[in-house]
């Protein structure tokens, strides 16, 4: 038993730590002999000793003599045959939602909402994401997300999505007008009782997300697909002002655009980043996956114009993979799901998304024979190899990648959390991306392109101390990722056991 005056002292940390969330990253950390990897150095520094105060980077040097630090509460860690990076960033997520629930399935089913929504920050954690961006949010919709004790560092950006177009035409009218309060209504459109045009002009919509506290601004151009098609799209002109009111207030812009049309679309309107590989040859009326002059000519011109692309592979496979019939049973998602959670997929509740789909795509009814998934993979095959190809192009001729995954895409649960973003590595690496590359892609590449550079991305003095201890070289391989050998979020140290759907915490 603990001595009552450690007791005394740890309630008084309890207090400090419900008054100051912050009171829990102010143990200073000091970690010897690290080898540290970072994007913005030619070489690795070996045996190096950084120090960490008030969650911040404040010392790096060579590894020299006795610990240096005047603090006796000094954290002390041994970084000997470790490798020390920043965090990754996964520069586009969904978080309102649980993958693959409905918001009236979570309220029928309140303890396995709770036990998911403890557990789905920890899971982008356990494979080193301690930044996220969420591409379409709200600030109500960020406080309930971070209302957890350990969450990634999250940020937004405001969805500006053309009014009933993509994809707030999902949500039923007219509840949607206020689930996406930065729509942008079009001179001459007829606006929805009760909403003010003049509060939908893209000037109007971006200062109102700026003021909310987002930092990026998301766009779409899309015209539909599967059961849904011809949605609205925006003019171009209404675009390019969205675009001059974001960059006035130093706001990037990225827009969902998957197709020949849409990506030729952003490039025109002057978009920072393409939030989807090119994987829709709408125009070619070719057969073939291999890249086309045409495709060739709208990937040439985004790679001169220096334009962002998230290739966001693993979109596809969360798709596909709702028809495999060994996906459920993957032991890797037990790591990054409650077990209440996996157990309800398999219910026929839980496979509604499945059913629809299936019913969409008019694939063959029976679920327990593995036709349904033949179907399915032959169907998704062209168009896996379209945006295979259409990113190797890009990676060749060493455009601008930026590491995000869009989990989850749709409500599918084949895109579960931090373990989504291992396997889209192993897309990109299929796709002739190298580690080395998908590291400065998870790092100082989407630091810069959401305008975070000053705060993350590099191991440097003066940026916030998220990072990972890593037990092999992720510049060698993405293996290094899976098995973590601590998170530290803030300047807080993280064992992958906390972190674990399936360690006991
Ligand atoms: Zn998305």
């Amino acid at each position: 038993m603990p001595p009552k005056l450690s007791f005394l002292s740890r309630i008084r940390r309890l207090m400090l730590a419900v008054a100051l969330p912050g009171a829990l990253s102010a143990a200073d950390l000091q970690i010897e002999h690290v080898t540290i990897v970072s994007a913005e150095r030619g070489s690795p520094m070996r045996d190096a000793r950084v120090r960490v105060h008030d969650g911040r980077i404040v010392a790096i040097s060579k590894s020299r003599g006795a610990p240096v630090s005047s603090n006796p509460d000094t954290n002390v860690m041994n970084g000997s045959g470790l490798f020390l990076t920043p965090g990754l960033i996964d520069s586009h997520v969904h978080l309102g939602a649980i993958p693959g629930m409905t918001p009236e399935q979570e309220a029928q089913h309140p303890d396995i909402g709770k036990a998911a929504r403890d557990q789905i920050p920890r899971s982008f954690l356990l494979f080193g994401f301690t930044t996220l961006i969420d591409l379409i949010s709200t600030p109500q919709e960020m406080a309930l997300w971070k209302s957890h004790d350990v969450v990634p560092d999250t940020y937004f950006c405001g969805g500006a999505a053309l009014m009933d177009g993509y994809s707030m035409n999902y949500a039923p009218k007219p509840q949607r007008y206020q689930a996406w309060p930065y729509m942008l209504i079009e001179p001459g459109t007829q606006a929805p009782e009760g909403i003010d045009p003049a509060m939908h002009t893209p000037r109007a919509v971006i200062s109102r997300m700026r003021a909310d506290g987002a930092i990026c601004v998301k766009t779409f151009f899309e015209r539909g697909f599967g059961a849904v098609r011809d949605l609205p799209v925006p003019k171009l002109e209404t675009i390019r002002e969205v675009v001059k009111a974001a960059h006035d207030s130093g706001m990037p812009v990225l827009m969902h655009a998957n197709s020949d049309e849409a990506q030729r679309f952003a490039l025109d309107a002057g978009v920072d980043v393409i939030a989807h590989g090119l994987w829709n040859w709408y125009q070619e009326h070719s057969t073939s996956s291999e890249v086309t002059p045409g495709i060739k000519k709208i990937l040439d011109d985004g790679v001169a114009q220096n334009i962002g692309w998230q290739p966001t592979i693993q979109v596809l496979y969360g798709i596909r993979d709702l028809l495999s019939t060994s996906f459920l049973s993957d032991p890797r998602l037990s790591r990054v799901l409650p077990s209440n959670l996996i157990d309800w997929y398999r219910s026929p509740e839980g496979q509604w998304f499945r059913m629809s789909l299936s019913q969409e795509m008019k694939l063959p009814a029976d679920a327990n024979s593995s036709e349904p998934e033949r179907v399915l993979n032959e169907r998704f095959s062209p168009v896996l190899e379209r945006v295979k190809h259409a990113t190797a192009y890009i990676v060749e001729r060493h455009g601008r990648i930026l590491f995000g995954t869009d989990t989850p895409s749709a409500p599918t649960y084949a895109n579960p959390p931090g373990l989504n973003g291992w396997l889209e590595m192993h897309r990109l690496i299929d796709a002739g991306e190298t580690p080395a590359q998908i590291f400065k892609s998870a790092t100082l590449t989407n630091a810069r392109a959401l305008k975070m550079d000053r705060d993350i991305g590099t191991v440097e003095v003066g940026k916030r101390a998220n990072l990972l201890l890593l037990r092999q070289d992720p510049t060698q391989t993405i293996d290094a990722y899976a098995g973590i050998a601590k998170v530290i979020l803030n300047g807080r140290v993280l064992d992958p056991s906390q972190l674990a759907a399936d360690a006991t915490h």
